[in-house]
C-alpha cells in the first residue's frame, strides 16, 4: 500500500495539531511534513526568558480548559501533569478609575440585574436602560454583528463599557464590526429566546466544582507547541523549521508544494498567506481568503519593584480600557498575580496589550510602544511605574477578524476547495487555542477520507 505524503503550511500551535492529528488518527497514517517560516515552531505561542524568569509568555499565556480540546492534546503529549491554572484574581475595568467587572456577566452581557445595579461602573441611566432589557421586542440576530445586538438588547453602556472590552481584550476586536455568530456563548444566549436576562436567567449556573477556566503549561504556552513538535517527530512525522512555502500547485495525481510533490495539503497559516499560496491553483478560494482582515497587536512586559507595587492591586489579576477611554493600551494583565510559578521575589510582572482593530500601533517603534505602556498604566494607576526590566513583543496580522457572516464566507471558502486541501488555524473557525486544535484536528480528518480510498 502507497504511503501518501501530506504537507502542513504552518507551524503554528494548529500545523502541529493537525500534523498530529494526521499522524496518529487513523490506521494507516500518512508521511508528514510540517513547513514553517520562522527559526522556530509555535507561531503565536511564543515563551521566552524575562527579568531573571526562564518562560515568560510574549502571545497567549492561556487556553480555555472547559473546551476540550487542547486539554486533551496537550495530555496525549505529555504536558497533563504540568498544567496550571491561574489565581482566582479579580479584574476591573478602568473607567476613570477601576471598577471591579460586576458578577453574573457573560462575557460582558449581564444575566443579572442585581449585580450590575451595584456596580458603580456604569451610571443609573445605564443600568436602567439594561434593566429594561426583558421589555424589548425581539432583536434580529440577521445582521449579524455583536455590536449592534447589545446596543439592542442592554444600550450603549453596557456595550460600551462591558461586552466590548472583555470580547475585545479576547479577539483585539472592534465589536461594532465583529461577527455575533463568532462568539458561540453569547450567541447561543441570543438565540434561545427574545431577552437574554430571562432566558440568562433560566440557565443552569456552572457547578462550583466544575474546575479550572483556564489552564496553561507550566513552562508556558511555547512548550506545548515544542512539545506538540516533539511528539509529531516521535511519530513520524518532519517538520521544516525555516522553511516558507513560497509555491503551492495543482499536479496530476495531488500538489507540489515548493516543487515537491505531496497527496494532500494542510493550509495552517493565516488567511492572508493561503491567499497568496493559492492564487493561481485556486483563485476563488484565493479571493475570498483575500477579504479576512486582521488586527495587529503589540505585548509590553514590564518588570516593577514590588515594593513600588500598590497594596491594593495585590491580588487583582488586572483591568481592561474601554474604547472611548482608549489611547493605546487596551488591557493590562498583573501576570505574576494571575499566575504563581511567574513569581520572582521582589518584583511584579505586567503584560500590556496595545492596538487592537482599528486602533493601529505597529508604525511605532520598540521605545515609543513602551513609553505609551508606561505612561498609560502610570495614569490608569495613578503612580509612576519605573520598570527594572523591559520586553515588546510585536505582533503583525496577529488577530484575524470575523467581520458579520463570517461563517458564510468560510463556508464558501471551504465548499471551493478541491479534494486533498484543507484549512485550520485561527482565521476561519476560532481564534483561541482550542478552536485551532479542533480546526486542525477536523481538517486531519477531511484529508483521512480524501486519502483513503486512494489508498485501496
Ligand atoms: C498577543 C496574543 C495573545 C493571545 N492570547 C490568547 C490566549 O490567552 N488564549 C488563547 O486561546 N488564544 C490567544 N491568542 C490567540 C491564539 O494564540 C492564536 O489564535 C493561535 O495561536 C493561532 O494559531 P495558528 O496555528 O492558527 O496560527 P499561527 O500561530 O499564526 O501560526 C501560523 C504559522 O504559519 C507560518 N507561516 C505563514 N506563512 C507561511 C508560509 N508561506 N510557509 C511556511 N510557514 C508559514 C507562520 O510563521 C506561523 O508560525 C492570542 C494571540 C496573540 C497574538
Amino acid at each position: 500500500m502507497t504511503q501518501h505524503r501530506v504537507a502542513v503550511i504552518g507551524g503554528g500551535i494548529a500545523g502541529l495539531a493537525a500534523a498530529h492529528a494526521l499522524l496518529t488518527g487513523a490506521a494507516h497514517a500518512p508521511h508528514v511534513t510540517v513547513f514553517e517560516a520562522d527559526p522556530v515552531v509555535g507561531g503565536k505561542l511564543r515563551t521566552s526568558p524575562f527579568a531573571g524568569h526562564p518562560s515568560i509568555d510574549e502571545g497567549p499565556d492561556a487556553f480555555l480548559a472547559r473546551l476540550p480540546w487542547a486539554t486533551a492534546l496537550a495530555t496525549s503529549v505529555g504536558l497533563g501533569d504540568q498544567l496550571v491554572a491561574p489565581e482566582s484574581g479579580k479584574a476591573a475595568v478602568w473607567w476613570n478609575g477601576l471598577h471591579p467587572i460586576p458578577e453574573g456577566l457573560l462575557l460582558g452581557m449581564p444575566t443579572d440585574v442585581l449585580a450590575l445595579a451595584r456596580s458603580r461602573l456604569l451610571s443609573w441611566p445605564g443600568k436602567v436602560r439594561a434593566a429594561t432589557e426583558p421589555l424589548r421586542r425581539r432583536t434580529s440576530l440577521e445582521p449579524d454583528s455583536l455590536g449592534g445586538y447589545v446596543r439592542a438588547r442592554f444600550g450603549d453602556q453596557v456595550h460600551l463599557r462591558l461586552v466590548d472590552p472583555l470580547v475585545g481584550s479576547i479577539y483585539a476586536a472592534d465589536t461594532d464590526h465583529f461577527s455575533l455568530a463568532a462568539v458561540p456563548q453569547i450567541a447561543d444566549l441570543a438565540g434561545k429566546g427574545r431577552s437574554v436576562l430571562v432566558t440568562g436567567r433560566a440557565m443552569p449556573k456552572p457547578a462550583a466544582n466544575a474546575g479550572p477556566v483556564f489552564y496553561a503549561p507550566r513552562d508556558g504556552m511555547g512548550a506545548f507547541a515544542h512539545t506538540t513538535a516533539a511528539a509529531v517527530t516521535a511519530a513520524g512525522g518532519e517538520v521544516r523549521t525555516g522553511t516558507t512555502v513560497g509555491s503551492l500547485d495543482a499536479d496530476g495525481s495531488g500538489w507540489r508544494v515548493n516543487d515537491e510533490h505531496f497527496h494532500a495539503v494542510v493550509l495552517a497559516c493565516p488567511a492572508a498567506a493561503a491567499a497568496r499560496l493559492l492564487t493561481g491553483a485556486v483563485p476563488d478560494a484565493a479571493n475570498a481568503l483575500g477579504t479576512i482582515p486582521s488586527a495587529d497587536v503589540a505585548m509590553v512586559t514590564l518588570a516593577v519593584r514590588a515594593v513600588e507595587w500598590p497594596r491594593h492591586l495585590f491580588g487583582m489579576s488586572g483591568y481592561l480600557v474601554p474604547k472611548p477611554m482608549q489611547q493605546l493600551v487596551t488591557a493590562a494583565s498583573f501576570g505574576s498575580q494571575k499566575w504563581a510559578h511567574w513569581a520572582v521575589p521582589g518584583s511584579v510582572f505586567l503584560r500590556i496589550s496595545l492596538g487592537r482593530d482599528g486602533l493601529p500601533v505597529l508604525h511605532l517603534s520598540d521605545e515609543e510602544l513602551l513609553a505609551a505602556a508606561v505612561q498609560e498604566v502610570s495614569r490608569h494607576l495613578g503612580i509612576t511605574l519605573q520598570p527594572q526590566h523591559t520586553r515588546v513583543s510585536r505582533w503583525q496580522g496577529a488577530f484575524p477578524q470575523y467581520r458579520p457572516h463570517h461563517a458564510a464566507l468560510v463556508e464558501r471558502i471551504e465548499h471551493a476547495l478541491p479534494a486533498g486541501l484543507a484549512l485550520a488555524g485561527a482565521s476561519y473557525h476560532g481564534i483561541g487555542v482550542p478552536a485551532c486544535i479542533r480546526s486542525a484536528q477536523r481538517a486531519a480528518a477531511v484529508l483521512h477520507s480524501a486519502l483513503d480510498p486512494m489508498a485501496q
